[in-house]
């Protein structure tokens, strides 16, 4: 059994083994989550945590949850070689930063539709009333008019006043 393990970490030791220049037993606890073709992941991990934790941490952990445990100080190590300062901490704030800053927008322009749309109601009803003005309906004979003509006309000053090519601004900056 002892030969059989042997041979199989003189084949191909994993990436922790290598790296310390051990021999992989083929009980080795890194192996399985350091394989000899991503030695990246051993070394950041060894630089950050020393390979003594790593292997105390893997050997607390049921196996079941080595592997997420792995990907977890992995994470961290490459957070920590790149920020040396904040490790993932700098990454966790600065992303909640920008969700902060995502709902803030967000929360503006949110409140920007309302007030568009409270806008185009106050400046369509508005509209409407300066329709009486147009010299084919004046204030005196559209009163005598039946209600469907009443809105037909304003409906057609409406599409009069819309045709103006700078009615946007008036729409929207009031
Ligand atoms: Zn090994």
């Amino acid at each position: 059994m002892k030969e059989g393990g042997r041979k199989q970490g003189a084949m191909s030791p994993c990436a922790a083994c290598k790296l310390l220049r051990r021999r992989c037993a083929h009980d080795c606890v890194f192996a399985p989550y350091f394989p000899a073709d991503e030695p990246h992941k051993f070394a950041s991990v060894h630089k950050v945590f020393g390979a003594s934790n790593v292997n105390k941490m893997l050997q607390e952990l049921p196996e079941h949850q080595r592997s997420d445990a792995v990907s977890s100080m992995v994470y961290e190590a490459n957070a920590r070689v790149r920020d040396p300062v904040y490790g993932c901490v700098g990454a966790i704030s600065s992303l909640q930063q920008q969700v902060d800053s995502l709902q803030t927008q967000l929360a503006l322009a949110q409140a920007e539709v309302v007030h568009m749309r409270m806008c185009h109601v106050s400046t369509s009803t508005h509209h409407q009333h300066k329709s009486l003005l147009l010299p084919q309906a004046s204030n005196s004979s559209s009163e005598n008019l039946s209600p469907s003509s009443k809105l037909a006309k304003s409906l057609f000053a409406m599409d009069m006043v819309v045709d103006q090519p700078n009615i946007g601004e008036s729409l929207w900056s009031s």
